[in-house]
C-alpha cells in the first residue's frame, strides 16, 4: 500500500465517518433496544422469512436488507401463466444475512510519533483495507456512493463502546482504569511510558485515543456476537482494531488492550444463558492467544483452540502471563480445574505452514474436537498474519485456505460464526484473506486448494497434539499411554533396556566392557555407551564402530495397535561385525549413539528424536574424547573407524578437525549413509587431504540418497566425498548386511601386513584364548578358557555403577578382569606406533 493513503489515515472515506458518527449516536441505543426487545431467537426458525422482513426496519446499515422474499411486488405479465407461490417459506439460514461490524473511528488509535519509513505494523489502515476490499468485491456497500449494485451484501452492525462492567468480566478494574487514564496523559508522557513499559505493558503503542478505540473494538466484538444470537444475522465479520488476543487480565500486550473475543464470550454467556452456554473460540492468528487462554483456562464451557507458530517457545509471545512462566502456547497447556481439556494448542514448530497443513490440523484435531464439544456459538479470533505475504508470520496460508477453515467451522453451532479480526500486517494479504472469509460466510463455496500435501513437520506437530488431547476427547486416537506408565507400572525406555542387554551379551561373548566417558549430564543412555574388548590397548588392529541403536521391527495387533514382545524383533547387525572382528583378532570399541538421551526427569512419554545436528555434535565430541583418551594412546597397529548415519558425520567432523592426527593414524574410514547428508573432506591448506581421504575411505550411500540426484549422475563423485559406492539396500541394517563382505575384505587386506609379520605361535595362542562362544548353548567350558564358569553372567561394570575397580573385580571371582574405563590404561607415549603400517 503506498504512503499516499497513509497521509489521510484519519479522514479517509469521510462519508462513512459522517454516517457512522451521526447514525452511530442514535443507533447504539436503538441497537440495544431492538436487540433486547427480541430475546428469543427461536421464533426466527419458526417464522421463516420473517426475520428478513424485520431487518428492513432494523438498525443494520449498508442499506439494511434487500432480500424481501415475499411475492408482493411481483406482477405477472398478462400472457404468462401465473406461477404457483412457493410451497415452503424460504430457507431461514440461506436467506438471512451476514453481518459486518466496521467503524472508521477505530482508526483513531495511531502512533504518537510516526516515522514515515518505519510504520508500526498495527497500522490503522488495516481495517480500512479490509473494508475497501469488501466494497470492491461487492460484499459491502459504502453509503453515498453508487449504491448497492446487487442485493447481496453484508448488513452493517454498529460498534459501540464496551462498558466497564463488561470489561471486568475478563480484566481487572485496575486495568480498566489504567486504560481509561491514557486519554488524559500528555503526549510526552505517553512516549516516555512506551519507552519504559515496566510489567504493565509489552509491545504496544499508546495515544490519547487508545481507550476510545479499544472500547469500540471490544464493543464491536460484543455486538457482532449478540447480533447472531438475536437472530439478526446468520453470521458476522467484525473488522475491528486494536486486536485483543494478547491482552491479559491485568496487562496490555502485543498491540492489544482489551481481550475483545473473551469479553464477547463472557457477555454472551451471561446474556443468553443456556442458549449460548458453550462457546468455541478458534484462534488462527499466527501468534498464540495468551490472553484468551488465560481468560478461559478454567472455564469448561469455553473451548479455546489455537493454531499458531511456536518454534518451541521462541516465537512471540515467548513469555508467560505476568509471572513469566515458560512458553505457554505449547501442546501441554490443556486447561485447568473444570476447564481441563478445554484448551487446545496446536503449536507449529517451524515457519512456512500453508493451506494443506492448516486443513490437516482441522481434519485431525480441530473438527473432531469441535464436533464433540458441540458449541452454541463459534467465535473466530481471526488474525491474518499466517497469510502468504505476511513477513511477521512467515507462513503461507492463502485466501482459499482461510475460506476452507471458515467453511468447516460453519458446520458447527448451526452456522453461528462470529469472525473477529485480530492480527495480520500485510495490507494486501489481510484484505484478500478477509474477503475470502466474508464470501464464505455469505454462502460462496471456497475456492479449490492448490496445496494438498501437509508437510512432515505439520504431521508431527499435529500428531503430538492428538496424543496429548486424546485423554480428553473420545474421538481422538491413539490414546496417550502416560497415565498407565505414570502409575505403578514403572516403565523404562526400551532403548536403555536393549543397550543394557547388549552390554551383557557383549560381555558374555567377547568380554567387552564399558569405557569411562566423562559427561556433564547423567543419563541411563550413557551407561554402556562405549564398550571395548579387553585387548583394545594392545598392538593389533582396532575397529571402532559408531552406530545407531539397533532397529526394532514390530507387527502390532491389527485392532488394538498394541506392540507385543512376541511379535517384535530386534535386529542388531552390528554384532555380526563385532563377531567377525573379534574372530580375526581385532580389538573392538563399540559406540552406541542414542537417538534420544533419556532424561532422569522423564515426564513426557513420547519423545521425538534429538535433532541430527545435535546428535552429530554429541557424537563428534564423543569420538574426539575417545581418540584423545583411548585410541591415540594405545598400541593399535591399524585404526578403522566405521560409522552409520550420525556416526558418519562424527567421523568426518573428527577427520576435518584433526587433519594431521587422522592422516597419521587412521587406516580407513568406513561409512554407511542413508538419512543424513553425505559429508566431504576438503582442506583449505592441504591439497592432498581430499586425495588422502579418498584413498582411506569406503562410503556406502543409499542409491535414493539426495547426493546422487543433486549431483551430475554421469560423472564420478568428487574425491573429497571419499570412495563412494551406491548401495541398493533400503535401510542401514540392510546396507550393513549387503556390504559386510566388502568391509571384511577391506579389513583383511589392510591388515595383511600385520598378520604376516606376526609370529605364528602367538597367532595360535590368541585364537584359542579369544575364541568366543558361538551361541548360548555352545561350547562346554574348557579349563582356563572362556566363558567363565559362573552360569549367571554378570553385567559389565557400568560407567557410573562402580567408581572403584575392586568391587567389580570381586564380583567375577578369578575370571579375567574387564578393564574399567577410567582406571584402565595408563597413558603411553604416542611414539609407539607399530612399524607394520
Ligand atoms: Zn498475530
Amino acid at each position: 500500500m503506498d504512503l499516499e493513503v497513509s497521509t489521510d489515515i484519519l479522514m479517509q472515506d469521510g462519508d462513512i465517518v459522517a454516517s457512522t458518527e451521526t447514525q452511530g449516536q442514535q443507533s447504539v441505543s436503538s441497537t440495544e433496544m431492538s436487540f433486547k426487545a427480541e430475546p428469543n431467537d427461536n421464533e426466527y426458525a419458526k417464522a421463516g422469512p420473517e426475520p428478513s422482513r424485520k431487518l428492513l426496519g432494523s438498525p443494520l446499515k449498508g442499506g439494511g436488507l434487500k432480500r424481501d422474499t415475499g411475492m408482493a411486488d411481483w406482477q405477472p405479465k398478462s400472457n404468462q401463466a401465473i406461477p404457483r407461490p412457493p410451497k415452503f417459506p424460504p430457507l431461514p439460514y440461506a436467506s438471512s444475512q451476514t453481518g459486518l461490524v466496521y467503524d472508521v473511528r477505530m482508526r483513531f488509535h495511531v502512533e504518537t510519533v510516526s516515522i514515515e519509513d518505519d510504520i508500526h505494523p498495527e497500522d490503522p489502515r488495516r481495517i480500512h483495507a479490509i473494508f475497501e476490499s469488501f466494497v470492491d468485491a461487492g460484499l459491502a456497500w459504502k453509503k453515498n456512493t453508487s449504491g448497492p449494485s446487487n442485493d447481496y451484501y453484508m448488513g452493517r452492525i454498529d460498534a459501540r463502546k464496551v462498558t466497564k462492567e463488561e470489561v471486568c468480566l475478563v480484566h481487572t478494574e485496575e486495568h480498566w482504569n489504567w486504560i481509561q487514564g491514557l486519554s488524559a496523559v500528555p503526549m510526552e508522557d505517553l512516549e516516555e511510558l512506551e519507552q519504559h513499559p515496566g510489567t504493565k505493558m509489552d509491545s504496544v503503542y499508546l495515544s490519547n485515543m487508545t481507550p476510545y478505540c479499544a472500547a469500540l473494538s471490544a464493543g464491536g466484538a460484543i455486538e457482532a456476537c449478540r447480533a447472531i444470537m438475536l437472530g439478526k444475522v446468520k453470521n458476522v465479520f467484525a473488522v475491528i482494531r486494536p486486536p485483543g488476543h494478547h491482552a491479559e487480565r491485568e496487562d496490555a500486550k502485543g498491540f492489544c488492550f482489551f481481550d475483545n473475543v473473551s469479553i464477547a464470550t463472557k457477555v454472551c454467556q451471561r446474556e443468553f444463558g443456556e442458549r449460548c452456554r458453550k462457546i468455541l473460540i478458534l484462534d488462527w492468528d499466527v501468534h498464540h492467544g495468551n490472553g484468551i487462554q488465560q481468560a478461559n483456562y478454567d472455564d469448561p464451557n469455553v473451548l479455546y483452540i489455537s493454531l499458531h507458530l511456536h518454534e518451541r517457545g521462541r516465537f512471540y509471545p515467548e513469555h508467560s502471563y505476568r509471572d513469566r512462566r515458560g512458553p505457554y502456547g505449547d501442546h501441554l497447556h490443556c486447561g485447568d480445574g473444570a476447564g481441563l481439556g478445554r484448551n487446545v494448542n496446536i503449536p507449529w514448530s517451524k515457519k512456512g505452514m500453508g493451506d494443506a497443513d492448516y486443513v490437516y490440523a482441522f481434519q485431525q484435531v480441530v473438527m473432531p474436537i469441535a464436533i464433540e464439544f458441540d458449541p452454541d456459538l463459534v467465535i473466530v479470533a481471526a488474525g491474518f498474519d499466517a497469510a502468504k505475504g505476511d513477513m511477521l508470520g512467515g507462513c503461507m496460508v492463502t485466501p482459499a485456505g482461510y475460506a476452507h477453515m471458515t467453511h468447516m467451522l460453519m458446520s458447527l453451532a448451526q452456522g453461528r460464526v462470529a469472525v473477529c479480526l485480530e492480527g495480520g500486517y500485510n495490507l494486501d494479504s489481510i484484505a484478500r484473506s478477509a474477503t475470502a472469509v466474508a464470501r464464505t460466510l455469505m454462502g460462496e463455496p471456497p475456492e479449490r486448494l492448490q496445496e494438498l500435501h501437509p508437510s512432515i513437520t505439520a504431521v508431527d506437530d499435529v500428531k503430538l497434539v492428538v496424543r496429548q488431547q486424546s485423554r480428553f476427547w473420545s474421538s481422538l486416537y491413539p490414546k496417550d499411554i502416560s497415565a498407565r506408565l505414570a502409575g505403578s507400572l514403572h516403565g523404562e525406555r526400551m532403548h536403555d533396556v536393549v543397550r543394557r542387554w547388549q552390554a551383557t551379551t557383549l560381555w558374555d561373548e567377547y568380554e567387552m566392557s564399558s569405557l569411562f566417558v566423562y559427561k556433564e549430564q547423567l543419563s541411563k543412555s550413557f551407561e554402556n555407551q562405549v564398550l571395548a574388548t579387553p585387548n583394545y590397548t594392545e598392538a593389533r588392529p582396532l575397529l571402532v564402530i559408531l552406530h545407531d541403536p539397533p532397529e526394532m521391527i514390530a507387527s502390532p495387533d491389527p485392532r488394538t495397535g498394541k506392540v507385543e514382545l512376541h511379535n517384535t524383533w530386534l535386529t542388531d547387525i552390528v554384532k555380526t561385525y563385532i563377531d567377525w572382528a573379534v574372530k580375526h583378532d581385532f580389538a573392538v570399541i563399540d559406540v552406541n549413539l542414542p537417538t534420544h538421551v533419556s532424561d532422569a526427569e522423564d515426564n513426557q512419554i513420547h519423545q521425538p528424536e534429538d535433532s541430527m545436528e545435535y546428535r552429530t555434535r554429541e557424537a563428534t565430541q564423543l569420538l574426539t574424547y575417545l581418540w584423545d583418551n583411548y585410541i591415540e594412546l594405545n598400541e593399535a597397529t591399524h585404526v578403522f573407524l566405521m560409522g552409520t548415519n550420525t556416526g558418519h558425520g562424527a567421523i568426518i567432523n573428527f577427520i576435518k578437525n584433526n587433519e594431521e592426527r587422522a592422516q597419521e593414524q587412521l587406516t580407513t574410514a568406513i561409512s554407511f549413509v542413508k538419512d543424513v547428508p553425505l559429508q566431504s573432506c576438503r582442506s583449505a591448506t592441504n591439497d592432498q587431504f581430499a586425495q588422502w581421504y579418498h584413498a582411506s575411505s569406503l562410503v556406502f550411500v543409499e542409491e535414493d540418497h539426495n547426493f546422487f540426484w543433486l549431483g551430475d549422475l554421469t560423472r564420478k563423485p568428487k574425491k573429497r566425498f571419499g570412495k563412494v559406492q551406491k548401495s541398493p539396500a533400503g535401510t542401514i541394517s540392510e546396507m550393513l548386511i549387503e556390504h559386510k563382505e566388502a568391509v571384511f575384505n577391506l579389513l583383511t587386506a589392510e591388515t595383511a601386513d600385520w598378520r604376516a609379520a606376526r609370529p605364528h605361535d602367538e597367532d595360535e595362542e590368541m585364537a584359542t584364548a579369544r575364541m568366543p562362544p558361538v551361541s548360548n548353548f555352545a561350547p562346554s567350558p574348557r579349563p582356563g578358557a572362556l566363558p567363565p564358569l559362573n552360569p549367571i553372567s554378570m553385567p559389565p561394570v557400568g560407567t557410573f555403577l562402580s567408581s572403584n575397580g575392586t568391587t567389580a573385580r570381586s564380583l567375577r571371582g578369578g575370571s579375567p578382569l574387564p578393564p574399567i574405563g577410567n582406571f584402565a590404561p595408563s597413558p603411553k607415549p604416542r611414539s609407539s606406533r607399530s612399524p607394520a603400517r
